[in-house]
């Protein structure tokens, strides 16, 4: 069965107890034996969680000549914090939060409740481990490193999503129009020209921009040019509505063949002798050759009574979305107000404000004074832009590492995968991510310059 080629899918059935036997042994020796086996195998790869991260495995996973079942105990694909997010797809975007410059900011903002991030600490080990990780992330070289991997990835994945929206023509509201950067003091301004020369140097442009020329890419903002001084432009950035085309790349995948199991919680998973034996959900026992966790910010509790401790913690975000009322009045580049750390987007004919951060558990009922802060600035900005006075509100819990990198790749279970832990930044990295997840089950290495798990 070893060195077909992609056209040539073995002719074996899925659940053939000797052939599971002999993938499990295979999986269980060592990465460097592994490489032996190098080349496509085909194999039955169970999905947890359809989200951005495992509706792209999943898809990935198909394009390889695998057999994928997604479980999701949702009645349908990204309703968690796939559903109403920002939007943006900022690869021109990808500063981690861990820095000592950000940190007494952040410090600051904590005490006030409609403050665009909100460390609130609770009686719990899990917070306070994941704040200490986060003050080791913050040094001047481990912040350019994580910044570099970002980036990597997020090149990496907007070639896969160019790839994968050619391929699937699938419509989401996508506008290729770049990201606008606004800041409301020089100070500001001049940190975020420091990130943009950053990010420039290391290969994706992204321009210091006065007033002037950014009201000369983006008129609509021209009714809050007093509310800032200077912004920075990434003309390779875009948007879209992430859940709209995660939906649409699940039925996809359906079609192609893949089971989804909606409605379906995954209870446990059952691992004996180093290899991941059984997804055990609420209605049946699930046997796999491979199983990819894509479960967001619940991939931790799944993983640790296997002695996996997930480097996760959930921080909550809210959106707003309003309908259209002017069409002139609301921006077609996707807007990043950087003082209360916010973004705004069109997605068709509704309009978009997402943000703020919450470290305050899984909880993920809406407070009415963070979701009134951000229909407020909306106002402040784009006064003409919306009907603000019929607003959604939505909140989500970002699967957040204190690097800001995920975590994809291997576990040292050799056929227990994780694509979780992309905190502020899964609608850019999620097309990438799981490609390279796909590419790392199928035995291969994914050509960017990335830390993946077991490689
Ligand atoms: C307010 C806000 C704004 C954001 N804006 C942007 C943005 O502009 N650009 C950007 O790139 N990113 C943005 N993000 C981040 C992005 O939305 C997330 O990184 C991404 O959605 C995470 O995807 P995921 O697939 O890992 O997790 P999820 O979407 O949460 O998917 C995990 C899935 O696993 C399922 N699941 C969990 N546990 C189980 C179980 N036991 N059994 C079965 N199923 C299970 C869940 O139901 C869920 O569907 C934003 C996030 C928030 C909150």
């Amino acid at each position: 069965m070893w060195g077909l080629t992609p056209n040539q899918k073995c002719n074996y059935s899925v659940h053939s107890p000797t052939v599971v036997s002999v993938k499990l042994k295979i999986a269980a020796i060592t990465p460097s034996l592994r490489q032996l086996f190098e080349g496509p195998l085909f194999m039955h790869a169970v999905v947890l969680g359809a989200g951005i991260m495992g509706a792209t495995s999943a898809w990935y996973l198909l394009e390889a000549g695998h057999e994928v079942t997604v479980i999701e105990r949702q009645p349908a694909a990204a309703l968690e914090t796939s559903f109403a997010n920002g939007g943006q797809r900022s690869v021109g975007h990808v500063e981690p939060w861990a820095s000592w410059a950000t940190l007494p900011q952040a410090v600051l903002w904590s005490l006030r409740e409609d403050a665009p991030l909100l460390f609130r600490l609770r009686a719990d080990p899990a917070q306070w481990r994941w704040g200490l990780q986060f003050l080791r992330e913050c040094s001047a070289a481990r912040y350019q490193h994580n910044l570099q991997q970002l980036l990597h990835l997020g090149l990496y994945s907007r070639g896969a999503m160019s790839e994968l929206q050619s391929k699937t023509g699938i419509q989401n509201h996508s506008l290729e129009r770049g990201t606008l950067n606004i800041y409301n003091t020089p100070a500001a301004w001049a940190r975020g020209c420091a990130a943009a020369e950053k990010i420039s140097a290391l290969g994706y442009p992204r321009f210091k921009t006065d007033v002037n020329a950014a009201l000369a890419l983006e008129p609509a903002m021209h009714a809050s040019s007093k509310h800032w001084v200077g912004a920075t432009y990434t003309p390779g950035d875009g948007s879209g509505d992430a859940h709209l085309f995660i939906d649409r790349l699940a039925k996809q995948c359906v079609a192609r063949g893949a089971r989804f199991l909606y409605n379906r919680s995954v209870q446990r998973l059952v691992a004996s002798g180093g290899v991941l034996r059984s997804v055990v959900t609420d209605g049946e026992s699930i046997t796999a050759d491979a199983v990819v966790v894509a479960c967001g910010s619940f991939s931790t509790a799944l993983l640790q009574p296997l002695g996996i401790r997930l480097p996760i913690y959930p921080v909550k975000g809210y959106s707003a979305t309003v309908p259209i009322r002017n069409e002139k009045a609301v921006p077609t580049v996707s807007i990043t107000d950087d003082a209360h750390k916010l973004v705004f987007t069109r997605l068709g004919d509704t309009f978009r404000v997402a943000g703020t951060a919450e470290f305050n558990g899984y909880d993920v009922s809406l407070n009415a004074r963070r979701c009134q802060a951000l229909i407020a600035r909306a106002q402040t900005l784009f006064p003409e832009a919306a009907h603000y006075d019929q607003p959604t509100f939505w909140a989500g819990l970002r699967p957040a590492t204190p690097s800001n990198c995920p975590l994809i790749g291997r576990t040292r279970i050799p056929n227990l995968y994780l694509n979780t832990g992309h905190g502020t930044l899964g609608w850019t990295l999620g097309a990438g991510s799981g490609k390279a997840l796909a590419e790392i089950v199928g035995g291969a290495t994914p050509a960017v310059d990335f830390n993946f798990l077991g490689l």
